[in-house]
């Protein structure tokens, strides 16, 4: 038999018309002697009429069936699916393959746990909303290729098994059988790869590619995960975020038939901590971070703003009367987590300040404070201290994003999509005299201007560095990369590498650097990521077809396993007993 139709593209006009149709039995409904069957494929449901049901033979649930039959209108339309105007008569009903009572119902609407849903991952993928989202995560990657290739992308593949990739993360390693002792590492991007790309004369290169990272798992991170990962040559920082932007907006037309507005805003990595304390910076609302400092240090008699460099706030309107004193309390574990000492508070009430923390301050202060933050009736201050920067920016940052939530602040399908661009070159490791680490890898080029700090404020260096940041999620990034030598090993020598470490390290990769580099740089989009903003879920598991739970085991193959003995023997390694 042949299939004429799919069920979900059934209408009007194909009334009087025969049609062989396949498919699962979605639901069953016996009305006495009439049975409807709704019958789903990939497109969707259309309803089966058996006239007379003894004809046929008895259909449970995810039975798959072959169908002959006419289509005829209905009486009734049902205007909650697509087909609802017709319904097919059924000739002839074939059971092709019978199913086992599945462990949950196949409907977008769902109440089985997730780990269940993950290990029958492929009864999950049945339901509608799963289908359409891995359609959007293809469409997504077919736009990226129509595009590119428009632009002279060439798209090339990197490998898998090769060496570490200084993204930051933990690597997964393979171990190699011809060679006991040595271990591939998967790529956590292909980034030295595309850059002697650049070197290898490709000019413009892309890649879907796959990328690995040995990680804590949360919401939108997976051990693995795609990037649609470009490298090119000879273009300036502003070309290439024009270049991408373009990119991200024919997404965004194409399948949410949304207008993004180009140029996409830029905002300095550092004005988006001050304000919104965060490196990626959700901007679809405002409450932000207030600078405290001049006000209240020094006039004080508190104490835990001893030796604090930072002392920022954040106003929650109306907040007061909303806030108990356990909410409050339970917010210090909160400022732990980012090495704050605590979380202060302040209720302004009946004009005047209350609190524990308002009898350390004079009523100059007190209306200070009020004026600078304009303070109305009703407002919670929470605000905090500290010697770091970024402590204090990541710490209420949180609690902004916490809060805005809790509000309603975040309006349902807007995005807001902006450039986070002027990175710092370097992490200064706390509490060190000279110590630092690359805030993106030790290959991004550092400003022009700042080219002479590299000798006398490392801490200070910006890079050519951006972020693209949508619905406070970093979507992707990339930066310019060193083409040439002495910027090179001045940065290794303040990352504190050696030339040995070096030579070790990537000197197969350096050693490029001495034949005709041009000037490069590429970015990142996470196509996880992406396709999560654009199907409107937070878990990056909703987007991925067999991703793994947060413990980073696939509840259906229940990897990661054990291995045989042979196999373990025949990579030369031996699994120490706990
Ligand atoms: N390789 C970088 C990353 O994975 C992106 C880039 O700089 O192109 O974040």
């Amino acid at each position: 038999m042949k299939r004429t139709d799919y069920n979900g593209e059934l209408r009007l006009q194909d009334v009087g018309r025969k049609v062989s149709l396949v498919g699962w039995v979605d639901n069953k409904r016996d009305l006495g002697s009439i049975e409807f069957i709704d019958l789903r494929d990939n497109t969707g449901i259309v309803q089966l009429t058996a006239g007379d049901s003894s004809k046929i033979p008895d259909v449970r649930s995810e039975y798959v069936v072959a169908v002959v039959g006419t289509v005829h209108k209905k009486a009734v339309p049902n205007p909650k699916i697509p087909t609802g105007e017709v319904e097919v008569l059924i000739d002839a009903l074939t059971i092709v393959n019978k199913s086992e009572n599945p462990p949950f119902i196949i409907a977008d609407k769902t109440d089985a746990l997730e780990d269940t849903r993950l290990e029958y991952r492929y009864l999950d993928l049945r339901r509608p909303c799963m289908l359409e989202k891995l359609r959007t995560r293809a469409k997504i990657v077919k736009i990226t290729h129509d595009y590119l290739d428009r632009n002279r992308f060439l798209e090339v593949e990197t490998p898998i098994l090769n060496l570490a990739t200084p993204e930051g993360a933990r690597d997964y390693i393979v171990p190699s059988r011809l060679h006991h002792g040595s271990f591939y590492a998967l790529p956590q991007s292909p980034q030295l790869f595309k850059q002697l790309l650049m070197i290898g004369g490709i000019e413009r290169y892309y890649q879907v590619a796959r990328c690995f990272r040995d990680e804590d798992l949360r919401a939108d991170r997976q051990p693995e995960f795609t990037q649609i990962d470009c490298e090119m040559s000879f273009m300036s920082q502003d070309e290439i975020l024009t270049l991408a932007e373009g990119l991200l907006a024919r997404y965004f037309k194409e399948i949410l038939k949304v207008d993004i507005a180009l140029p996409l805003r830029r905002l300095d990595y550092w004005e988006g901590m001050d304000q919104y304390g965060s490196d990626k910076p959700d901007t679809r609302y405002g409450l932000f971070l207030q600078d405290l400092f001049e006000v209240l240090s020094e006039k004080t008699s508190f104490q835990g703003f001893a030796g604090a460099r930072y002392i920022k706030g954040l106003v929650l309107p109306g907040y007061a009367a909303k806030t108990s004193r356990k909410e409050l309390d339970d917010l210090q574990l909160e400022a732990r987590k980012f090495n704050l000492k605590g979380i202060l508070s302040l209720k302004f009430l009946n004009g005047a300040l209350e609190g524990s923390f308002a009898k350390f301050l004079g009523p100059d202060v007190q209306s200070a404070l009020v004026k600078t933050l304009g303070l109305k009736e009703g407002d919670l201050l929470l605000f905090a201290s500290s010697s770091y920067r970024r402590d204090i920016d990541f710490g209420l940052g949180a609690l902004r994003i916490r809060y805005a939530r809790e509000m309603g602040l975040i309006q349902p399908n807007t995005y807001d999509l902006l450039w986070v661009v002027n990175f710092p070159m370097f992490d200064k490791v706390e509490g060190s005299k000279d110590q630092y680490t690359a805030e993106h890898h030790p290959f991004t080029r550092p400003r022009d201007e700042d080219l002479p700090l590299l000798d006398t404020d490392p801490e200070k260096v910006l890079a050519y560095a951006y972020d693209i940041v949508i619905n406070g999620y970093e979507a992707g990034g990339g930066t310019l990369r060193i083409y040439d030598h002495d910027t090179q090993w001045k940065i290794f020598r303040i990352l504190g590498l050696s030339e040995e470490q070096v030579a070790k390290k990537f000197g197969w990769f350096i050693d490029a650097f001495k034949y005709g580099v041009p000037p490069h740089g590429g970015f990142a989009f996470g196509l996880d990521r992406l396709a999560m903003i654009l199907t409107g879920t937070d878990n990056i598991r909703d987007v991925e077809a067999f991703p793994k739970n947060l413990q980073a085991v696939d509840p259906m193959s229940h990897a990661p396993a054990g291995v045989s003995p042979e196999a373990l023997e025949a990579v030369g390694i031996e699994i120490k007993k706990e």
